[in-house]
């Protein structure tokens, strides 16, 4: 494991092994679909393995996926389900319980199908869309509900002790994940450390980066590596997940990405779980529902969003938004019109709506580089 953590920063990093040596070493897969609401710390107490579903294929896998599942279905969850039964990821093949939550219309209908038709056991997580006063009290109640389900259905006990230090080992990897910031790192590389953050156990993941970064000798030499050439895009919306060629798309456009708002992004990073409050259960509850959540929670879910963007627009120097939505993400698609027309107050911003074919990119090169050119004098 120590040489697959060790992998430069500029390869690909070899998920594949990193499952094979799990698997090998008898580890129980768990995979998790509902993005950035499942208290992993207690799937990672009960000491399964988690596999994030967030390894995409090529657009003929949205297309299987509708196969089963209606067309309106979000394409990444079409996509997910289409890379189940394509197989050619291995690692999806290995897990053996699913986290299903309602989270959002593709968590739920993706989880159902992928339950029912590959019989994979599945954990209930119910996630509240509100944030009102019982809000926290009825999501603690589901969090231990989700736990005692874990725990009976992986035949472990999970311990509050344990429980507690997995808070602190995330919280550390949170720590690390924010000092991503400061070592100068833009575009693909942040997001690909962002997707190993997604995937990596929290001390695997310290340990990466403090081997290709922040005790990397021959990194820190090389000073400053902070861009100052280029424009300052931030990417807002729907995330990159892991194979998505969108990344390099817009590099080869010439549009680096020096902040990722989006859960694999610098969000992984922001919420610590409170460690002093005694009740594990309420600080998970309180760090996912409040920290994680708040920007699906109605009705406040797009003063939110704006809050936050035109935040990291001043404190970031951000000089253009290109948010990002996948096709049929109603989470994403409802509020577009009005966040671009509030942040497009502030600074351009470039609406883009896509699914995972290579089709549109003429297209898009043309509207990625009229955005370019247009945020370009804005300087940094
Ligand atoms: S892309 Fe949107 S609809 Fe699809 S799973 Fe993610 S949040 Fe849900």
């Amino acid at each position: 494991m120590d040489s697959i953590l060790a992998t430069p920063a500029g390869e690909p990093f070899p998920y594949k092994q990193y499952f094979m040596e799990k698997k090998e070493a008898g580890r129980v897969f768990v995979g998790i679909f509902a993005h950035e609401m499942v208290p992993v710390e207690l799937v990672r107490a009960a000491g399964a393995t988690i596999v994030p579903l967030v390894f995409v294929g090529p657009e003929e896998y949205s297309a299987t996926g509708g196969s089963f599942m209606s067309h309106s279905t979000c394409t990444f969850a079409r996509n997910i389900v289409g890379a189940f039964v394509h197989e050619d990821m291995r690692f999806y093949k290995q897990v053996e319980y699913l986290v299903r939550s309602n989270y959002c219309n593709g968590d739920f209908c993706g989880m159902e199908y992928l339950g029912r038709e590959f019989r994979l056991p599945t954990i209930d997580l119910s996630v509240p869309v509100k944030t009102l006063g019982h809000s926290v009290a009825y999501f603690t109640s589901q969090v231990e509900a989700f736990a005692q389900r874990l725990g009976s259905l992986l035949g472990a006990r999970i311990e509050e002790d344990e429980t507690k230090r997995q808070v602190k080992v995330h919280n550390a990897a949170r720590a690390a994940i924010r000092r991503l910031l400061d070592v100068g790192i833009y575009g693909s590389e942040l997001l690909q450390r962002y997707q190993e953050a997604a995937v990596l156990e929290p001390a695997e993941l310290v340990e990466r980066l403090d081997a290709i970064y922040f005790k990397n000798e021959a990194f820190l030499s090389e000073g400053d590596k902070r861009d100052t050439k280029h424009p300052g895009i931030m990417l807002s919306g729907d995330p990159i997940f892991v194979n998505d060629f969108f990344a390099s798309w817009l590099e080869e456009f010439g549009a680096s990405v020096v902040y990722y708002d989006t859960w694999i992004g610098a969000r992984l990073g922001e919420t610590d779980v409170d460690e002093a409050d005694p009740d594990v259960y309420n600080a998970l509850a309180r760090a996912y529902l409040l920290g994680h959540g708040l920007e699906r929670a109605v009705p406040a879910a797009m003063d939110s969003r704006l809050r936050k963007a035109m935040t990291l627009v001043k404190e970031r120097n951000i000089t253009g938004i290109i948010n990002h939505t996948l096709k049929f993400c109603d989470f994403q698609a409802i509020g577009r019109g009005e966040f671009k027309d509030q942040l497009g107050k502030l600074v351009p911003v470039l609406d883009v709506e896509r699914d995972y074919s290579q089709s549109g990119f003429g297209g898009m090169k043309t509207r990625v580089e009229a955005f370019i050119e247009l945020v370009s004098g804005g300087g940094r």
